[in-house]
């Protein structure tokens, strides 16, 4: 779980690098709304229902990530 509901405060951690954020308790999609312009990144594997979250440092390493699976380095130049 990296979401986590206190009696004074909610955490939210990040899955990738463990960064925490918490907020006073009360409005929670105010905190979610806070995070989100933070670039938090909030995603729900269908499957396993599993909510992952990162922080936007790491949402951007993860971006850069699938940006480089989906356009591969050109490698036509070396093989022709
Ligand atoms: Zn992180």
């Amino acid at each position: 779980m990296s979401f986590e509901e206190y009696d004074d405060c909610f955490i939210w951690r990040c899955d990738k690098c463990r960064h925490q954020a918490v907020f006073p308790p009360g409005n929670f999609w105010a905190c979610v709304a806070e995070l989100k312009a933070r670039r938090w990144s909030f995603t729900r594997d269908d499957e396993s229902r599993v909510w992952t979250h990162y922080c936007w440092k790491c949402r951007n390493a993860v971006e850069a990530e699938i940006l480089n699976m989906v356009i591969p380095p050109r490698r036509r130049g070396v093989s022709e």
